[in-house]
Parts: structure tokens; C-alpha cells; sequence
């Protein structure tokens, strides 16, 4: 598929751009910007180039930021402005939109898969756990994958499990063979190593998200003793080769208060990340601990206490379960992104263990038009208020109707879950939560996050 002018045009002068900037990007940042606003038609793009000239004037934290990802690794920073930006959100969109338009089904930005369900370690509350330990996705089937997915224009992998690094080797070659994407990795990060980081910067794409659920003693108590001192040895490795990282944190009803602390995201910046996915716990499997699931006030704290950090720190975070406004709702099911574990099956979301295809037995395009993901297409968004984004956690009857209606059969071979189990567990949180997550909808939807409170 060709890809438009306009879009080889763009590409040529965001490659300049990004260019002009490498020399001083300190000096350099604010001409391109003031570039950028002199040529430019005034509609393009105007909130967020006033967001980034305002960055630029106050030297805030969002300018600071900028400047972390200009003390990285020269080689590997290109490599992600190419594959990152150019790539994966830029460049093949277009062919994308060819293909959602072709097939009236969702096309995701990126896939999830697990290369492995392997781990070792044994995490309280984790899932993956129950998937048992002998599932691997083959090098041959991660790379066909891949390669159905760049045809359709996709070029952003993420690997979860399990732990994905118990397949380094195959996860590094993967890189190589695919030069063009971006890979990252969910992680526990106890087996980054120095031989590791050697083949992050010969490759150049592949970014870790290292979990971490607290300080010392609530993660050593969720993960295992020791795991935080390797996890903070793994940081400080990355941090010493000038390698990107991120951090992902799962909040729960016991870790919240740490988790959103400012000695915490001190702690996360002070090591050298650069973004945090903080995930909502999610009560998946029949053994998930509910008492784990936040209250409606702690989730509420929650939602003002990241919210008003990402006025101050130097770092990207993305709260999964509040941040749906800035999405459109639900991004699963393909439309954003959709979750291969590690047995093959093609599931709606990491966190949806449903599904009516396997990888082995079809395409990711016949997967993407399978039943349930044409449930998904068809149904997002799943509410209108985007603080209860969810067809389970917040509105756990849809999730029963579409795995009724497609007949998705269950994903956990240990032990099946069945949706009305899930739907019914689920029912008093998406209750509890509801009028909280309306009195903020309605209150404070358009003060964009200024507010602490
Ligand atoms: S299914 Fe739920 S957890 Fe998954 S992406 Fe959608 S809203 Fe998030």
C-alpha cells in the first residue's frame, strides 16, 4: 500500500526537526518551536503546540523531561524518534486507516503478546501465574505476527507474560530482525543484566517497563525478598548506559498512599525513569484477591494525586483506569491495542480472558474480525463517562453480553473463569464506584487535571 505525499513530506520535515534539535537542545527547542509557529497554519495542532511553547517558556517539568530524553544514549534516542514517532505513530497510520476503512473492524496501534508464560518469580495477585508455566509463543509465530501487523501498519510490540526476559535472547533478535518498530517489555527486571544493556544499545529499540509496587518492604512482600534491591541494581544499569526505561506500578487498596507519594515519584525520577503505567489492580481469575481493589475514596485520591504530579514532575504517566478521557474510553478489542498470550489465543485486553481465535488457527486480521472483537468494535465506547471506561471492572454486564453473545470461551486453562462469575464480582465495585466517578465526571472533567483537588 502507497503511503500520501503529504504524509512522505511530513515525515521529511519531522526527520529534520528532530535533526536541527540533536546539535544543542537547549538552544535548539525553542527556534524549532518558534519555527514550527511561523510556518504552520494557525489550526494545525494549536492546543498542543501552546502546551509545548508554554513547557518551553516556563522551563517546566514537561521541558525538563524533554531535556532527560536528550542525556540518553545518542543512538538509541534517534532509533525511538524514528520507530516512535515516525513509525509507529506517524508514518504508517495512514495505511492503518486504510485497513479499518477496508474491514470495518478496529485496527490496534499496538499488540500486547506474551512470548512466554514463564517466570521466576511468583507474585501475589499476579494472573499470569495462572496460566501455568509451560506456554511459549515460538520465535517463528512472534515474528509472523509482526509481520501481519507491520502490513497493517503497526510497528509498537509490547511484551508482557509471564516474564518476557526469561526469552531475552529471541526478544533481542526480534529487535534486530525488526529494526523499524519499537519493542517494550513489561519486566520484572531481575534479569537485566550488563550483557543485556550491551544488546539494548546495539539494537536501539527495545525500552523495559520494570515493575515496581512500593517501596522496599510492600514490594518484597507482593514480589519476594531481594527483588527490590535488584530491581533498583537493574535501574541504576540502565540509568549508567543512558538507556530509557519506564516503571509500571499496579495500585491496590493496600499500596495506593505509597504508590502516589511524592517520595515515591522522586524515587522513580531519581533512578532514571521516564514513565510510569500505573495500573488499576483488576480482580481477574477466580482466585483474585477483591479485597485488593481500591475503595471509591482511595480511587478518587488516586485519580487527583497523579493527576496533580504530572504538573510538577519530570516524568510521562499514564493511569490506566482514569485516563480514559484522553482516549475515547475502552482502547482494547483493537482499537488501540489487543493482547496475544502465550498459548496463541487473541484476547480483547490483557486483562479479558476471552476469546474466539488462536493465532495458530488464523490471521490477526480474522482474529481482529472474530466475534468478540467485533463485540468490542461495535460497543465502544462502553460508557459515556470516561471514568468507568471498562466492560468488566466498571460496567461488568457488557462483558457478560458480549462473551455470551459471541460464545468466547475462557482463556485460563488452570482454572476457567466463567463471565458470570467475573460480571458478578465485579458488579459492587462498578456500583460503588458510580457515583464518585460521576460527581468528578460532571464536576471536574474541564479543568484538564489543574486542580490537586
Ligand atoms: S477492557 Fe477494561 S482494562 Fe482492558 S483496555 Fe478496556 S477498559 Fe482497560
Amino acid at each position: 500500500m502507497s503511503r500520501s505525499m503529504k504524509e512522505i513530506m511530513q515525515e521529511f520535515a519531522i526527520s529534520q526537526a528532530l535533526n536541527f534539535a540533536e546539535g544543542n537542545p537547549e538552544e535548539n527547542i525553542p527556534k524549532l518551536m518558534a519555527l514550527v509557529d511561523k510556518l504552520a497554519p494557525a489550526d494545525w495542532q494549536p492546543e498542543a503546540r501552546a502546551a509545548i511553547r508554554g513547557a518551553i517558556e516556563e522551563k517546566s517539568n514537561w521541558y525538563q523531561l524533554m531535556l532527560k530524553i536528550y542525556e540518553l544514549d545518542p543512538g538509541v534516542r534517534k532509533t525511538f524518534f524514528q520507530n516512535f514517532i515516525l513509525n509507529a505513530s506517524l508514518k504508517w497510520s495512514g495505511i492503518r486507516a486504510n485497513v479499518i476503512k477496508e474491514n470495518n473492524c478496529n485496527v490496534p496501534w499496538a499488540i500486547l503478546l506474551d512470548p512466554t508464560s514463564a517466570c521466576n518469580l511468583r507474585c501475589t495477585g499476579c494472573w499470569a501465574a495462572e496460566y501455568g508455566h509451560q506456554l511459549n509463543l515460538s520465535l517463528s509465530t512472534i515474528d509472523s505476527i509482526i509481520c501481519q501487523g507491520k502490513e497493517m501498519g503497526i510497528h509498537m510490540y509490547i511484551y508482557t507474560g509471564g516474564e518476557p526476559m526469561v526469552r531475552k535472547k529471541d526478544l533481542i533478535n526480534l529487535c534486530e530482525i525488526h529494526s523499524d518498530c519499537v519493542f517494550l517489555a513489561f519486566t520484572n527486571g531481575t534479569l537485566i543484566d550488563e550483557a543485556f544493556c550491551q544488546d539494548m544499545l546495539r539494537v536501539k529499540n527495545f525500552v523495559p517497563a520494570i515493575s515496581l509496587e512500593g517501596f522496599e518492604n510492600a514490594n518484597d512482600s507482593r514480589r519476594g525478598e531481594g527483588i527490590y534491591k535488584k530491581v533498583m541494581d537493574a535501574m541504576a544499569l540502565l540509568k549508567s548506559h543512558k538507556l530509557p526505561f519506564g516503571i509500571s506500578t499496579c495500585y491496590t487498596s493496600r499500596n495506593w498512599e505509597d504508590v502516589t507519594s511524592e517520595e515515591y515519584f522522586d524515587l522513580m525520577i531519581d533512578n532514571g525513569a521516564l514513565f510510569t503505567w500505573f495500573f488499576h489492580y483488576m480482580p481477574v481469575g477466580n482466585g483474585a484477591a477483591m479485597e485488593l481493589l481500591p475503595t471509591p475514596e482511595q480511587r478518587e485520591e488516586i485519580y487527583h494525586r497523579i493527576r496533580a504530579f504530572r504538573q510538577t514532575k519530570p516524568l510521562f504517566t499514564m493511569d490506566f483506569q482514569n485516563d480514559a478521557e484522553y482516549v475515547g474510553g475502552c482502547i482494547a478489542g483493537g482499537r488501540n491495542y489487543l493482547h496475544i498470550n502465550a498459548k496463541g489465543d487473541v484476547e480483547p485486553c490483557v486483562f479479558i480472558h476471552y476469546s474466539n481465535a488462536n493465532i495458530h488457527d488464523c490471521t490477526l486480521l480474522e482474529a481482529l474480525k472474530s466475534p468478540l472483537f467485533m463485540a468490542y468494535h461495535d460497543n465502544q465506547p462502553f460508557n459515556d463517562n470516561m471514568l468507568r471506561p471498562c466492560p468488566m471492572l466498571e460496567n461488568p454486564e457488557r462483558i457478560r453480553q458480549m462473551v455470551e453473545m459471541t460464545g468466547a470461551v475462557n482463556t485460563d486453562y488452570q482454572d476457567p473463569e466463567s463471565v458470570e462469575h467475573l460480571s458478578e464480582k465485579c458488579k459492587s465495585y462498578a456500583e460503588n464506584w458510580k457515583p464518585t466517578a460521576e460527581k468528578i465526571w460532571n464536576g471536574c472533567k474541564n479543568c484538564g487535571g489543574a486542580c490537586s483537588k
